[in-house]
């Protein structure tokens, strides 16, 4: 189905641990004789989930075979086997059997059938105890089958009691071992259905005061950490072998030759029994980083890079130092080719390559593009070594793009992909959310500062406005006061002044004088010479009453239509005569024609003042009334004359 030649096969894996090292060693060396390149794509379940970088390899039909080791999400498998069916790109299982996809898994029994031979043949054991993991476990059920059979195979009975539970965990295994022991049932050895339990047994035993391998022979299943450091003889998995066997079948499969058993169900391969102390093997096998020869033990200046690195990255401000500091460290990381591709704004852009001591890092505008159906841009994908990996780097924040890095099969190349993911991820990851902070304080900077000016612009019009309020309420009061057509205060203002006058008067105990006119004949006037006429004479008399006020508190006031007041406070009968004097006389001055007046053809007014002491709390109608009565004797007396009401008249 693969279009390209250089088709890969590829290898998922969700991290980089000794299993998964030894799975993929073992496929590079089957691979390496065929040509085929080896691509480990070093993924994350959410990238998987997604849909990203594994499934859109899948669709570019470079993509020869899939390899799907026991990922951490049992459901990333599934979704992997899914699109991979989809693109018709052949699919084998590592360990975990998925519905319709062929498995290389490992046999468990012919590992187990060496250790029985081990203890039965070698150390001459003839009382073996049996630790049984979880009831009804398939794995602890064919152990137990296989340990049953050895027996019988050698005429040896099974002693039942012998059989104990151990439900795969430390503390029941120490338990049931404790237990049998105290029975008084004395086994020569115990087989324990993996290696936490042989450790529980190995506990129990020096509880008791047996020793080990001496009195007692112990052996464990699985070969696990624990196995390798104690020195417990166990069963291990042939990993390198199960890569070689899933890379022959995945290739078998491509190329549609692959044995029809084969295709259906896979391959099983043979357990390896793992000769230790506890089960008293002469030989001691070496420790597993010695037996590794390649392993991280030997390699100090890469994984000191590496430490280096993930101390470097996480100091980073920028993206742009993260790739400074990666470059920096290649050589030393012990990599032929690095390339580290990024995502930016929805594209992918070649960020840094590094190829045999060669560094290049573009500036972050001049990026390379990579293609979407490509792993790296046109012209250096052809370049890559046959094994590769692709280091997805993936964070909280998604994914931030992937490395692709030879593949050497050494554990601190797997160190080193930790140090990728954990630390360049969680360094990048860091960045991006700064700039989402950023992006966001820019956003709201932005929104204050629109507010801002708006709120500005508000303010000005506002204030405008207020302005603009002030200035009509000032016209609005001074109209409310003022008088239009002669511009003295209005009935009203004289009403609020005489009232102030009066207080005014009435706290310093002084007197008030009121003095009204009113203009003779003027509705002859009016019917003479004209309306207007008559109300350009009354602007002159207002004028008249202004220039016969002349003190500050005296204040000139329309009454009516041709009357006029005048407010004079602190002024007693004299200044009042005096005032209305010459008012009459300056109404005369004024030369205005009245033809039909009274005083010589010349307009004219009458006037009647009063002066009052004006007592607190009294009543300024009184005033008024007494200076309206006085010019009502003036109009009586036959006009342009003036009649007063002294305080002498006997009022308060
Ligand atoms: P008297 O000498 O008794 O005061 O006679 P008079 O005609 O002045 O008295 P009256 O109260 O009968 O007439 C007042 C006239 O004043 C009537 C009205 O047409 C006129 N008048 C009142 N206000 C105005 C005004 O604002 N403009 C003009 N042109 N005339 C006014
Ligand atoms: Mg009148
Ligand atoms: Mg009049």
């Amino acid at each position: 189905m693969q279009d390209s030649a250089d088709a890969v096969v590829a290898v998922v894996v969700d991290e980089m641990t000794d299993y998964q090292r030894r799975v993929v060693r073992g496929m590079q060396d089957e691979l390496a004789g065929t040509g085929v390149p080896l691509l480990v794509v070093v993924s994350h379940p959410r990238d998987v989930q997604d849909g990203q970088l594994l499934v859109r390899l899948l669709q570019t039909r470079r993509v020869r075979g899939l390899v799907v080791t026991a990922l951490r999400v049992p459901a990333t498998e599934g979704v992997l086997a899914a699109a991979a069916r989809e693109a018709g790109v052949p699919v084998v299982g590592i360990a975990r059997r998925l519905p319709g996809v062929p498995t290389v898994e490992c046999d468990n029994r012919p590992g187990m059938r060496a250790l029985m031979a081990h203890l039965l043949d070698e150390q001459g054991v003839r009382r073996p105890a049996f630790l049984r993991g979880d009831p009804g476990n398939p794995d602890s059920e064919q152990r137990e089958a296989v340990f049953r059979a050895e027996l019988a195979a050698r005429g040896i009975p099974v002693d039942e009691a012998l059989l104990v539970e151990g439900r795969f965990h430390h503390e029941p295994a120490f338990r049931a071992v404790s237990a049998l022991l105290a029975s008084g049932t004395q086994p020569d050895a115990v087989v324990a259905a993996n290696d936490v339990m042989a450790l529980a047994a190995v506990d129990a035993l020096a509880a008791a005061g047996r020793r080990v391998p001496r009195d007692v022979r112990v052996t464990g299943f699985d070969d696990g950490w624990e196995a390798d450091v104690v020195g417990i003889t166990s069963v291990a998995q042939e990993l390198e072998a199960q890569g070689r066997a899933a890379a022959r079948l995945v290739l078998d499969l491509a190329a549609g030759r692959a044995a029809a058993a084969h295709a259906r169900v896979g391959v099983r391969l043979p357990s390896r029994l793992v000769r230790r102390a506890s089960s008293g093997a002469a030989v001691v096998e070496r420790r597993r980083e010695l037996e590794d020869g390649r392993g991280a033990l030997l390699d100090r200046s890469s994984l000191d890079s590496a430490l280096e690195l993930s101390r470097a990255v996480s100091a980073c401000t920028t993206v742009e130092e993260v790739v400074e500091e990666l470059a920096l460290r290649l050589t030393r990381l012990g990599l032929r080719q690095c390339f580290l591709v990024l995502d930016e704004a929805g594209e992918r852009r070649l960020a840094l390559a590094y190829v045999d001591g060669a560094t290049s890092v573009p500036a972050p505008a001049s990026r390379p593009v990579v293609p979407a159906e490509r792993l790296l841009p046109a012209g250096l994908e052809e370049r890559l070594l046959p094994a590769r990996v692709v280091q997805v780097l993936f964070g909280h924040r998604g994914r931030h793009g992937y490395l692709v890095y030879d593949f050497d099969g050494e554990s601190a190349r797997a160190r080193l992909s930790d140090v990728l993911q954990v630390d360049l991820s969680r360094a990048l990851d860091a960045l991006a959310r700064e700039r989402e902070l950023q992006g966001y304080a820019h956003g709201l900077e932005r929104l204050v500062s629109l507010r801002t000016r708006q709120l500005e612009a508000e303010v000005a019009t506002r204030r405008a406005a207020e302005a603009e309020l002030l200035r009509a309420n000032a016209e609005l009061e001074r109209l409310s006061l003022v008088d239009e057509l002669t511009g003295v205060a209005n009935r009203r203002a004289f009403n609020a002044a005489l009232q102030r006058a009066w207080d005014r008067c009435a706290r310093h105990a002084a007197p008030l004088a009121l003095v009204l006119c009113d203009v003779d004949r003027f509705k002859q006037f009016n019917d003479r010479y004209g309306h207007p006429a008559g109300d350009a004479s009354l602007r002159a008399v207002a004028g008249v009453l202004r220039a016969v006020a002349v003190r500050g508190e005296d204040l000139p006031a329309r009454y009516g239509g041709e009357e006029f007041a005048l407010v004079l406070p602190a002024t007693g009968d004299d200044g009042a005569a005096t005032v209305a004097a010459r008012l009459l006389d300056g109404v005369r001055r004024l030369g205005i024609e009245h033809a039909d007046g009274v005083d010589a053809g010349l307009l004219s007014i009458s006037a009647g003042w009063a002066v009052v002491h004006p007592v607190p709390r009294g009543e300024v109608g009184e005033l008024v009334r007494a200076a309206d009565d006085a010019l009502y004797a003036a109009k009586l007396a036959g006009r342009a004359t003036v009649v007063g009401a002294p305080l002498g008249a006997g009022r308060a």
